[in-house]
């Protein structure tokens, strides 16, 4: 059972949210939005009450890794509120549901947007919210962690050196936010092909981040031709394969938001 931890400080579509976990990276391309949508399925398999809000408003990914029926989000005229839309019991909250095609915008305008996607969505009560952030460190992201108090941090990555810098402002950001990371997520790490197992993008940054941070965890995700597939069904892989390598390997981070 998720344990109430702002609640009476918020704006008022937000106080019956339990926990809010976001999950970020600070290039694009790296599986955060598989790894937003894979965890959400994931703890919405375990039993709990689970949204997705996807923040990335240049590039939302939701609205094509999943697929409600009704595609876009309602409004309540006279609360002015958005009731969001839903897919096999999450509540579902995307810029691409709003029936505009990726946007042109100014950062201001971004903030904006989100805030007021986030802010006046009728999310009803949910033991986690999961945000997909916009990736990167920026004012945009600074600005969405200081409109919802987040519980718990997880940092999307691959195994490169380089990627090791990103994980590095990712950690800062969310420790000045004072924001604990729970974990960090090597995606892509690596492919199994005639009996032999391949690292494409080398190993050992990973431990680096945990050494260097004291990031507890670090899981693992391999590249699986499955995972992207189901990116483009609109049928999360754990929900397609809820007993596979994916899913049994998101399940043991969701444990710890
Ligand atoms: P981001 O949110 O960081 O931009 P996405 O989650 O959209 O990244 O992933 C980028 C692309 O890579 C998508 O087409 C997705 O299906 C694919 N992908 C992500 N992780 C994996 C993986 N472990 N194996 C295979 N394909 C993956």
């Amino acid at each position: 059972p998720a344990r109430p931890v702002f609640a009476g400080q918020l704006p008022a579509g937000l106080q019956t949210i339990s926990n809010v976990v976001a999950v970020s990276s600070c290039k694009g391309g790296v599986g955060k939005s598989t790894v937003a949508v894979n965890l959400a399925y994931t703890l919405a398999g375990m039993g709990a009450r689970v949204g997705i809000f996807d923040a990335d408003v240049y590039g939302p990914s939701l609205p094509t890794m999943v697929s409600p029926e009704n595609r876009l989000l309602e409004m309540n005229p006279e609360k002015r509120t958005i009731i969001p839309t839903e897919y096999m019991g999450i509540k579902l909250v995307s810029f691409g549901f709003a029936g505009q095609g990726r946007a042109i915008m100014r950062g201001p305008m971004v903030s904006g947007v989100i805030d007021q996607l986030l802010t006046t969505t009728e999310w009803g009560e949910l033991d986690y919210l999961v945000i997909d952030m916009p990736p990167g460190t920026g004012d945009i992201q600074l600005t969405l962690c200081q409109v919802v108090p987040l519980t718990a941090a997880v940092i999307v990555t691959t195994p490169q050196k380089l990627a090791f810098i990103d994980v590095a402002k990712g950690v800062r950001m969310f420790s000045k936010l004072k924001v604990p990371c729970v974990a960090v997520v090597e995606n892509m790490c690596h492919f199994d092909a005639d009996g032999k197992r391949y690292y494409p993008f080398g190993r050992g940054s990973g431990s680096q981040v945990v050494q260097e941070f004291g990031i507890p965890h670090l899981f693992e995700l391999p590249i699986r031709p499955t995972l992207s597939a189901s990116g483009d069904s609109g049928v999360p892989e754990v929900v397609a394969d809820p007993q596979g390598e994916v899913a049994k390997s998101i399940s043991r981070f969701g444990c710890l938001c």
